[in-house]
């Protein structure tokens, strides 16, 4: 509880730390004496390019190696994707890699579009349109779904090969959990409506 005296009525009050995006009013004179801390970005963007950039790795490096008499195969993400498509499950194939990797990689990309743009002064109403995409492509993407199909396929063939896990398995792993934590941790209606950057000099 902090003592704060209203600058216009000049009563004193006892007031709980306020979260952000809550104001305080004065009991008497009803205006405004304290504002919640203003929302940071700081955490949200930098976990969000984290995933990005594992994301973009997970995609260029091998995934799994698979071997099965004397023949060794190196597999990327995109591999499965290719192989349901050369099957012709093709419905299949556009829904793995839209989901897996292409929603998820426009996700990110967007929302640390719009966290530089809102660092960098841009107002939240002429960013508007674009976190409603966020908010329509969301529902859509879903890497996890990904990581539980390779398991699954994963326990699968190893009575029939021996499978090496590859670096984009497990950079495909840290791009999952850091997308869920990094876009769960941003409260893109809040900063939309109350970040404001800091200003030098203030
Ligand atoms: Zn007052």
């Amino acid at each position: 509880m902090d003592a704060i005296r209203c600058e216009v009525c000049g009563a004193t009050q006892s007031l709980p730390s306020l979260e952000p995006r809550r104001r305080a009013l004065c009991f008497r004179c009803k205006s405004e004496v304290a504002r919640g801390p203003t929302l940071s970005l700081d955490a949200p963007l930098a976990l969000c390019l984290a995933a990005l950039i594992f994301w973009a790795l997970a995609n260029s490096i091998p995934f799994i190696t698979l071997e099965y008499g004397g023949i060794i195969q190196t597999n990327r993400v995109f591999t499965g994707v290719t192989a349901l498509w050369m099957d012709h499950q093709y419905f299949l194939s556009v829904l793995v890699g839209m989901t897996s990797i292409a929603i998820p990689g426009l996700q990110l990309s967007l929302a640390c579009g719009l966290m530089l743009a809102l660092r960098r002064g841009v107002s939240g109403g002429r960013l508007r349109p674009l976190s409603r995409l966020l908010a329509f492509i969301a529902p859509g993407s879903m890497p996890g779904v990904y990581l539980v199909g390779a398991f699954v396929a994963a326990v699968k063939l190893s009575q029939l090969a021996t499978l090496t896990p590859g670096p984009g398995l497990y950079c495909f792993g840290a791009f999952a959990l850091l997308w869920v934590i990094g876009l769960g941790s941003l409260d893109l209606e809040g900063v939309i409506e109350d970040f404001r950057p800091r200003r030098s000099g203030r």
